[in-house]
């Protein structure tokens, strides 16, 4: 699946693949709405006459509509086009180590209803839960969902459908896809979190982030995991295990066990797990243990000077991976997603040094930037597992 870059896609001519063709006109309407046949025709280079008849089927096929007139460049005033979404046409499941959230979206992206409950270390509580949220929203949508998109926090074969191992809750081989398919009887696709949520940023993020080809998600959390997206597309290696990053070693001694049991992983250095323990730790144990990431955030955000150091701390060793990273990949960005991002502000500085120092000089370095995905990352990737779809070339364009 592969997002087409419009900044090189050339009109297919008369005799090659018409879907190609479709896949632009649907992506200039789905960048660039409202927009006129005109303007994609100036753009594209593809025929007037091309353009309205690819709209005729976009909009047969409920995906676009027509909205109001353009300003007129002379004539008659255009009419401008726009994604059609007036209904529910995704479904979301984000199961995550502390909870798990189901959405619906439409076409753009935008959620309509949304629900949370604790994830159950129980595997079969767990989808059994999903199983009833996810049957009363396709009965409330009335036929209109197409898909649902089902991302987890470990190693996930998505040609198979198949969680192959969980560490959090020992959940191995477990056929999700078949569980929740079966049960809501619509197409499920799974995917590991970091790379759902590289996709939902390739696909749903801010320009300087979509119009990279190649960059690399991190995802911060219980665990830290990556997504990388090479040439337009995630890259999986082989069964889907590509980016387990979070299990190079980084140093020795870390403040938290890593998920894998191991004490030199970068996850156990650069998790909100590790940002925890060095609060607790500079506190002298005079706090319970129970506070919880955002709190320490919180904490952070409002001058706290202990939760400053250990969020800060928690920066410079996501630098050092990262630096590995960039070393590696030389990727265009490297985006870092997470609760931490809402503390960019004081993180900024102690990541991008970090990396500045370690990246050879002479090598290209790479844009370091914060998600803009919002609060709930892994429920956008589960929802462009299905989104992404709709917009990807069927050919290499
Ligand atoms: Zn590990």
């Amino acid at each position: 699946m592969r997002r087409l870059d419009l900044k090189k896609a050339q009109a297919a001519r008369p005799n090659t693949i018409r879907d190609i063709n479709r896949q632009i006109v649907l992506n200039y309407v789905r960048e660039r709405e409202p927009i006129s046949r005109a303007e994609i025709s100036r753009e594209s280079d593809l025929q007037r006459s091309t353009i309205s008849a690819i709209v005729e089927d976009l909009k047969a096929e409920g995906l676009v509509e027509e909205v109001g007139a353009g300003e007129s460049t002379g004539g008659r005033r255009p009419t401008l086009l726009k994604l059609r979404t007036a209904e529910a046409i995704a479904m979301g499941v984000a199961i995550t180590p502390t909870c798990t959230t189901i959405a619906t979206s439409d076409l753009a992206g935008r959620i309509i209803d949304q629900e949370d409950f604790l994830t159950d270390s129980n595997a079969e509580k767990t989808l059994n839960r999903v199983n009833i949220v996810a049957r009363d929203f396709v009965t409330k949508n009335k036929g209109t969902i197409e898909g649902v998109g089902i991302c987890l926090p470990g190693l996930v074969d998505p040609s198979v459908g198949k969680a192959l191992y969980i560490p959090y809750f020992q959940w191995r081989d477990l056929p999700v896809a078949e569980v929740i398919s079966s049960a809501v009887g619509l197409p499920v696709v799974i995917d590991n979190d970091a790379n759902s949520v590289a996709l939902a940023e390739l696909w749903f993020g801010r320009p300087e982030v979509n119009y990279s080809r190649d960059f690399i998600f991190v995802l911060v959390a219980e665990g830290v995991g990556t997504g990388i997206i090479f040439d337009g597309q995630v890259y999986r290696g082989q069964r889907g295990a590509a980016g387990e990053f979070g299990h190079m070693v980084v140093g020795a001694n870390a403040p938290v066990p890593c998920s894998c049991g191991n004490d030199d992983c970068w996850e156990a250095f650069s998790s909100e797990r590790a940002a925890i323990a060095r609060y607790l730790r500079l506190n002298g144990g005079s706090l319970s243990s129970g506070i919880c990431f955002p709190e320490v955030v919180d904490r952070a955000l409002g001058g706290e000077a202990n939760a400053k150091v250990a969020l800060v701390e928690t920066a410079r060793y996501l630098g050092v991976g990262i630096s590995n990273l960039i070393v590696g990949f030389s990727p265009e960005a490297v985006v870092v997603g997470g609760e931490i991002g809402r503390a960019w502000g004081l993180i900024e500085s102690a990541l991008t040094e970090t990396i500045k120092h370690s990246v050879r000089r002479g090598l290209p370095s790479a844009r370091i930037l914060a998600s803009t995905l919002g609060e709930r990352p892994a429920l956008r990737g589960a929802l462009s597992l299905v989104l992404a779809r709709k917009f990807a070339a069927a050919f290499a364009a």
